[in-house]
């Protein structure tokens, strides 16, 4: 089939983003269509079935649950939200990390925050804030690779100041998958699959969009796609936006990632628990220990930790270096 229609917009991306906009379009009485270049609704949420226990492979946590549009969705869907509060910052057992020493490395953590907060450095570089001579740094900067996905020495302070203000500090989890989600709230939606928007042409009265199936022309389009892609130039836009494309390219994505490990002897462990890998190393990392109470471990790795990884499988196994 190929896609040839005049619409109001094209959305660009069927991602959360690419939804929530759709969403917002729907019922306005314009025509619109979604074009996602995938084959499936939900981008960085990706919900599978293993057999059959639901994990999100990406977004899980509703962050600021008790203010997250998604939050609102999902009520008026039905669907469950596990409100038990996080076990993040508390050690199963303490193991391999002393009551004494989580005391020490959380004050450090606080003293860190506040002087992001009251004297941030004049660079906007998270590290630049550091104490040379704190013996918890590798622990502050693997809890910056977990909150942001990027190290202290690419974290803007004004942006991590400007999520923290904005941050509840609740946060609720989707046992039957985030993607699931996104997916129901994107049921009624025009949606294009498999329909990449290679260009975007502003230059006569309406826009003129090329995608991989074929032409559309629209009056607007909303571009909800990671600025990576942007960056990277997938979608051509004539006249040129460099200024925007510039913009796109100084704010790149961190980097998350998850692996389950099925839990033998599951019994022996309380659900809902967390570990810290070691937390003296900025490597380390983030452990969920029966999530939802089922034997898995949901291991978490952002920042330097999963850029070290990859960069060790990649190196052990070259087709794996496909990180963007
Ligand atoms: C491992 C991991 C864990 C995370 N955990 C959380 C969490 O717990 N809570 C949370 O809030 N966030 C979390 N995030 C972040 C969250 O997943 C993203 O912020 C969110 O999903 C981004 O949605 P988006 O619509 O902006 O972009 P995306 O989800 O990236 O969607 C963009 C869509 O555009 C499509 N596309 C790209 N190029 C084109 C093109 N040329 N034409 C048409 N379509 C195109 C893509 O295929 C994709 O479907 C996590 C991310 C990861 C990777």
């Amino acid at each position: 089939m190929r896609v040839t229609d005049e619409v109001d917009v094209v959305i660009v991306g069927a991602g959360a983003s690419g939804i929530a906009a759709g969403r917002r379009l729907a019922g306005s009485g314009l025509h619109f269509l979604i074009a996602e270049a995938g084959t499936r609704v939900g981008g960085r949420a990706l919900t599978v079935d293993a057999e059959g226990v639901r994990l999100d492979l990406g977004c899980g946590w509703l962050h600021s649950g008790d203010r997250n549009p998604w939050t609102r969705l999902a009520q008026d869907r039905g669907a469950v939200i596990d409100r038990t509060p996080s076990a993040w910052g508390r050690q199963f057992a303490d193991l391999g990390f002393t009551p004494h020493e989580q005391e020490a490395a959380g004050a450090a953590f606080e003293t860190f925050d506040r002087r992001l907060r009251e004297a941030p450095p004049a660079s906007d570089c998270a590290a630049d804030a550091l104490d040379p001579d704190c013996p918890w740094n590798a622990y502050i900067e693997a809890l910056s690779g977990y909150i942001n996905g990027v190290g202290l020495a690419r974290l803007s302070v004004s942006d991590y100041l400007a999520y923290e203000a904005a941050d509840t500090g609740v946060n609720w989890r989707l046992p039957d998958g985030y993607a699931t989600l996104i997916a129901s709230a994107a049921a009624d939606l025009p949606i294009a699959l498999d329909t990449a928007v290679t260009r975007i042409d502003r230059g006569g009265p309406r826009l003129h969009i090329s995608t991989s199936r074929g032409d559309l022309s629209a009056r607007a389009a909303i571009v909800a796609v990671p600025t990576s892609i942007l960056a990277r130039g997938d979608i051509a836009f004539a006249p040129a936006l460099d200024d925007m494309l510039d913009a796109a390219a100084r704010l790149p994505l961190g980097l998350a990632n998850k692996l389950f490990l099925a839990l033998d002897g599951s019994e022996d462990v309380p659900a809902d628990c967390h570990l810290l890998g070691n937390p003296h190393r900025a490597e380390t990392g983030s452990y969920y220990l029966r999530p939802f109470g089922r034997p898995l471990i949901e291991a978490f790795y952002g920042g330097v930790g999963a850029e070290t990884l990859e960069d060790d499988a990649a190196a052990r196994w070259p087709p794996l270096r496909s990180r963007n």
